[in-house]
């Protein structure tokens, strides 16, 4: 099952001027820029066409994924549950 789709964000969209194409990839200036780009999902891009600077996730959750996460995350609260009401019934 894939949930999570990589992507790479010099191929989408500016957020600025919407041009395609258009994203590399930026230095990160200061601790705080270091730290995002070290530790989360999000890089620096910088738009050669307009200038515009800031972060693209590398990767994108589909519509299809999500439901089938929120399926998984509603039985395993489920089987929680039941698994707690069991023990609450039989053991204590
Ligand atoms: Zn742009």
């Amino acid at each position: 099952m894939k949930v999570l789709i990589q992507r790479n964000p010099i191929f989408s969209k500016c957020s600025s001027c919407n041009s395609v194409g258009t994203l590399h990839k930026s230095r990160a200036r200061g601790a705080w820029e270091q730290f995002v780009k070290k530790f989360t999902i999000f890089k620096l891009y910088r738009c050669k066409n307009c200038g515009w600077r800031g972060y693209k996730s590398t990767i994108i959750l589909t519509t299809e994924s999500l439901e089938t996460l929120a399926i998984y995350i509603a039985l395993a609260v489920v089987s929680g549950f039941i698994i707690n009401f069991v023990i609450k019934r039989f053991i204590s």
